[in-house]
């Protein structure tokens, strides 16, 4: 090799080949950086350069907000049936069992029970990895259950959502489950329940159009796309040009359908103090040196 490709400085770094082995590098969407797995990993999949938060599993919120990322799951037997016999390019069993091996869950979501900041709660975390987050039968018995568990137990509601819409598979199976979580909620509501959604990347169809939006608190992951019909769809139905920032995060809380967005790194203190706010914490762990007196 001649001289001058020769590295002289020895301030300038190469990597190792091994190093940059496939995956180890993640290109941002937002803002075409590329950042380094780990980095971005330790950063709670929120790009280092540009703030951009990548879609992530229900596990990672778990880890992201339960205190010793401990929790109870409720509900973790229920399983898919295939009412319809539904097959189109693949069968709807073998689907799911891929689903269920790639995720290692059972269905697009999780529900618990755990401590977040020593406040108990209830959560039902959507999963998009697992067939676009839809929601089929078991998503909304799942949910139904978690939300006779905060019932029961008078404890605050949270659920993250991250769906492509109803589970087509399941045809009208599925879009009865909109009206059984609906009325769920809506009793849990008036026994003087709390619940608070977290809407991130993407929530559309049938979740956003029912339980999404029934939070009494809606908040928001920034940038999340947030819609019923896709924007395309709608484009053409009305034969006009969209706004910039249509169906995104910001877009909504300027419209009013969203209360506040929350970065995924503010998130757990932002649900406790919502629970302390609304007084859900009583009878719960405390610190005894934060609790004042007043006489
Ligand atoms: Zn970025």
């Amino acid at each position: 090799m001649a001289e001058w490709f020769r590295r002289k400085s020895e301030k300038i770094k190469t990597l190792d080949k091994r190093e940059i082995a496939e995956g180890m590098w993640v290109k941002c969407p937002q803002c075409q950086e590329v950042v380094y797995r780990q980095m971005l990993e330790e950063n709670h999949f929120i790009c280092t350069s540009c703030t951009h938060h990548f879609r992530i599993t229900s596990d990672d919120y778990i880890q992201l907000l339960m205190d010793d990322g401990e929790y109870e799951e409720i509900a973790g037997n229920v399983q898919s049936v295939d009412p319809l016999n539904f097959n189109a390019a693949k069968n709807y069993i073998d689907q799911i069992r891929t689903a269920q091996e790639k995720t290692g869950n059972k269905d697009a979501v999780k529900t618990i029970a755990g401590e977040i900041n020593g406040l108990k709660a209830v959560l039902a975390i959507m999963d998009f990895t697992f067939i676009g987050g839809s929601m089929g039968s078991v998503v909304g018995e799942k949910i139904s259950q978690a939300i006779d568990r905060a019932t029961k137990d008078m404890l605050p509601l949270i659920i993250i959502t991250a769906s492509g819409g109803a589970r087509m598979q399941e045809g009208a199976y599925s879009l009865m489950q909109m009206a059984k979580i609906s009325s769920k909620l809506a009793r849990y509501s008036d026994m003087g329940g709390l619940y608070i959604t977290v809407i991130t990347d993407p929530t559309t169809g049938g979740t956003t159009a029912s339980f999404a939006m029934l939070g009494d608190i809606i908040l928001a992951e920034p940038n999340a796309l947030i819609g019923f019909a896709g924007a395309r769809v709608i484009k053409q139905t009305i034969g006009e040009d969209l706004p910039e920032g249509f169906q995104r995060s910001e877009f909504l809380l300027e419209k009013g359908f969203i209360d506040h967005i929350v970065g995924r790194k503010e998130l757990k203190t932002t649900l406790s103090d919502l629970f302390s706010f609304f007084n859900f914490g009583k009878g719960m762990k405390k610190n005894e040196d934060e609790v004042e007196i007043i006489e």
